[in-house]
């Protein structure tokens, strides 16, 4: 047994590895993780250990083990889709593909995740990726904090595709768009021509930022960011920029301000609500928030949105539709995030808002399953032979999308269990079920850690706020019966006294 093992936080992915340490947070190599102080935080999500999330995922001689054992295979392609040659030919006419991989689309974190996860499960069979991009892997939560920390792509960057498809035994296609999934042929059809059978097939193909189209003669100065390259992008453009404007003060939106008002930018916040995190928070805590990036420097502007960027001699004037309008050099959207269901769609999969998944992460098609962002997955246990029928008309059959890392590490777990033990051991599935998840919002200026109920019934809860002050707000969500089923904390108020008194007052969701 190795003597180092390695941790993932369960709220934002971020990996600690006793042998490295983690220098930069004052933890020398070899520190181990009963060594670090409980008040010690994730540098990523600012959760501390004594919260209990981080979680033991390898030991550092498992992967070596991995990784020297498949260091020479040619596991890695980079090749022109239409060059790619199916990895099994094992297949009947029967369409029987056994012996063909598990093919997964996606390297985002459920891609990458899933694969991690199921090879602790099962080393040999075969796995394929496909990805859209260039399969650098890396934690998509830092984008929002890492522009004041002047990270670099390549600090970012966990591992390379490479390096990857190496440690983990799989074939990474990248830059290679799927295009339609033969369902009846079990076979996924690549842009460009090429096809890749698949066993088991995972759609993890995630979600797209939404960028409005606003009238005016500067459109193209409207930026998102939500992945490496758009990061890049914008790092780039900021070296030449003393003002951003914000569209949307949601979770990205506050994060981003905080992080570039940290950076020494100008910051001004466009939103059509009243204050910020308005629709998630208590109405005392929005207005705390609110107050608090204001006070950083931020300059809000509710209650209307941007109508029009004008590209001007003097730089580029953003109109508000309530007729005020200032000089900003970049726009960046932060409206919300879509799930990318096209290919779903294109392959008759059923989707709503994503992708539907059942309760096993099984889509309306039998041996296909979909996990992260782009899926819509309901907890509604359905016995095991039902895999292909998820869909069932109301809300909580339905199902949810929760675009959040810790939803998304509980789906891969059970995905890469289940389909582990349906492979090796002919086993039923599990249920997937979901522990009390607190999401952490980065603002530095006034942090805030809540924990929400899956389904919101509208009407139905409300807040009861138990502490207020400019410091901050300590409120509990309660149901219709009085039960605590969520609470926030911001401000002063996020202690782990605070968070663990509460969560234990939240019914375990299973
Ligand atoms: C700025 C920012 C900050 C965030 N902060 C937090 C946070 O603090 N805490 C938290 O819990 N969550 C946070 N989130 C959300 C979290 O990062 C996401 O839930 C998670 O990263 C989604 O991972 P994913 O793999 O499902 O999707 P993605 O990262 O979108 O990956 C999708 C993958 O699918 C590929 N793909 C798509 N379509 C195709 C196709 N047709 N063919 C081939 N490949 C395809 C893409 O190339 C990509 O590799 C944040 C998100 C953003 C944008």
């Amino acid at each position: 047994m190795s003597q180092y093992r390695i941790w993932e936080c369960q709220a934002c992915g971020w990996l600690y590895d006793e042998e490295k340490g983690c220098p930069e947070e004052g933890l020398r190599p070899g520190t181990k993780w009963e060594d670090i102080p409980d008040d010690w935080c994730c540098p990523e999500c600012g959760i501390s250990k004594r919260d209990f999330q981080m979680k033991q995922v390898a030991e550092t001689s498992e992967v070596e083990q991995m990784n020297t054992q498949n260091g020479s295979l040619p596991l890695f392609h980079s090749e022109s889709p239409a060059g790619i040659k199916p990895l099994a030919s094992k297949r009947t006419q029967n369409n029987d593909a056994s012996g063909a991989p598990i093919v997964v689309i996606g390297s985002g974190m459920a891609g990458v995740n899933f694969v991690k996860s199921y090879r602790r499960h099962d080393k040999h069979t075969p796995i394929v990726v496909i990805c859209a991009d260039d399969g650098a892997i890396y934690s998509k939560p830092q984008l929002s904090n890492a522009y004041a920390q002047q990270k670099s792509i390549a600090a970012l960057t966990q591992s390379s595709a490479i390096e990857f498809s190496r440690q983990y035994n799989v074939r990474l296609f990248t830059h290679t768009l799927a295009e339609r999934v033969d369902t009846q042929a079990k076979c996924v059809l690549l842009q460009g021509g090429g096809a890749q059978p698949y066993d088991k097939l995972v759609l993890a193909t995630g979600s797209s930022a939404i960028t409005p189209s606003i009238e005016g003669n500067a459109n193209h100065k409207i930026r998102a960011l939500n992945n490496l390259s758009d990061y890049g992008q914008f790092v780039t453009e900021a070296a030449h920029v003393r003002h951003v404007t914000i569209m949307g003060a949601g979770l990205i939106g506050c994060e981003f301000a905080d992080n570039l008002l940290r950076a020494g930018l100008g910051v001004s916040i466009v939103d059509p609500n009243p204050s910020a995190l308005y629709s998630l928070l208590p109405h005392e805590a929005s207005l705390s928030l609110t107050q608090s990036l204001t006070e950083a420097g931020a300059d809000f502007h509710f209650g209307t949105t941007v109508s029009r960027i004008e590209n001007r001699e003097l730089g580029t004037k953003v109109i508000l539709a309530n007729g005020r309008r200032f000089n900003s050099d970049l726009v960046l959207s932060a409206i919300g995030v879509q799930p990318n269901i096209e290919l779903a769609l294109r392959s008759g999969i059923s989707c709503q808002r994503g992708i539907l998944a059942n309760s096993h992460l099984a889509t309306s098609v039998q041996d296909v399953f979909a996990i992260g962002d782009c899926a819509q997955v309901s907890m509604q246990r359905v016995a095991a032979s039902d895999d292909a029928s998820p869909i069932k008309d109301n809300t909580e059959q339905i199902g949810a999308v929760l675009p959040y890392v810790a939803p998304l590490l509980n789906q891969v777990k059970l995905l890469a269990l289940n389909l582990a033990n349906e492979i090796i051991h002919e086993k039923k599935p599990a249920h997937l079920s979901y522990p009390i998840m607190p999401i952490v919002v980065k603002t530095s200026c006034h942090p805030i850690n809540m924990v929400l109920p899956i389904h919101t019934t509208a009407g139905h809860n409300r807040w009861a706020v138990e502490e207020q002050d400019s410091d901050g707000v300590s409120a509990r969500l309660l149901d219709n019966k009085f039960n605590t089923i969520g609470y926030v904390l911001t401000g002063k108020y996020v202690t782990n006294e605070r968070c663990n008194a509460y969560t234990t007052l939240i019914p375990n969701r299973d």
